[in-house]
């Protein structure tokens, strides 16, 4: 069976350094596989995850930085823009918006003038940090947007990538499948995404398992990633990493059997 694969890596941002990305997902790149980045546009250095015991600070925020109440735009990150810019020219990088600066649940509210307010500015800066890059599809910071948000979304004009929980019950018959690609009338597309499998909150063992079995399974699939998972909290590689490693090496040598895609180039080519 041809599974048709998507690696979509979230959270890039002013403070990703090009090397991190490099060392996760180099030997993919170098092999000409694609990769989605979903990049914000201008990262708030304090952000709190409400969600966790203790609310602590959004993981991909660097220590050095946590606590400032202070938007990051990207374009300050120049080896960032360099790096985004030549993989983008070299066919290898999806630029997808990622929010606007990755409040908790930025997405989830109801008042639509706001988003297409956010969406209008996170684009600005994400042309001018990548001016060559066509950004198409728009990921919710934490996955999580309103059925308004939703909507606007789309109607804007982006492809979404998200979890099936965010997909309005009355736009799509349930249940809506783990991972999916939906055509929306609006004539954007959906692609759903149940679970982020390589996390530092697993044991890098289950990790690899549970992503070959996906692998075995599904005819179409999303890995879903945040980099700085990789090098949790901030500390260099963690065993995470390892994992990964053994994963890019199975891709490599099974490429026969994958088709690597983005959600921009499935638009075009399906
Ligand atoms: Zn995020």
């Amino acid at each position: 069976m041809q599974t048709t694969l998507i690696i979509r890596d979230d959270d890039t941002s002013f403070f990703t350094s090009p090397d991190l990305l490099n060392r996760v997902y180099g030997r993919l790149l170098s092999e000409g596989i694609p990769i989605s980045l979903s990049v914000i546009p201008a990262h708030n250095a304090n952000v709190r995850v409400a969600h966790r015991p203790g609310s602590p600070f959004d993981p991909s925020i660097p220590p050095s930085y946590r606590g400032r109440n202070q938007d990051y735009p990207v374009t300050q990150n120049q080896a960032l823009c360099d790096f985004l810019q030549d993989k983008v020219q070299e066919g290898l990088l999806e630029v997808c918006l990622h929010g606007f600066n990755h409040a908790y649940m930025e997405f989830d509210m109801s008042d639509t003038e706001r988003v297409e307010q956010k969406l209008r500015e996170g684009r600005t800066i994400l042309s001018e940090a990548v001016p060559e890059a066509p950004i198409e599809t728009f990921i919710a910071p934490y996955d999580k947007l309103s059925p308004e948000a939703f909507e606007t979304v789309l109607k804007v004009g982006y492809h979404l990538s998200t979890r099936p929980e965010s997909v309005p019950p009355d736009t799509f018959p349930q249940p809506i499948p783990d991972y999916a690609h939906l055509a929306h009338p609006y004539g954007r597309s959906i692609f759903t995404c149940e679970e982020y499998i390589f996390t530092h909150r697993d044991e890098p063992a289950d990790c690899l398992a549970r992503i070959k079995e996906r692998l075995a399974a599904q005819d179409f699939l999303i890995i879903t990633n945040h980099y700085w998972s990789f090098f949790y909290d901030w500390k260099g590689p963690h065993p995470l990493l390892d994992a990964w490693d053994q994963l890019v090496d199975e891709l490599l040598s099974n490429q026969q059997n994958i088709r690597f895609t983005t959600f921009q180039q499935y638009q075009v080519s399906s």
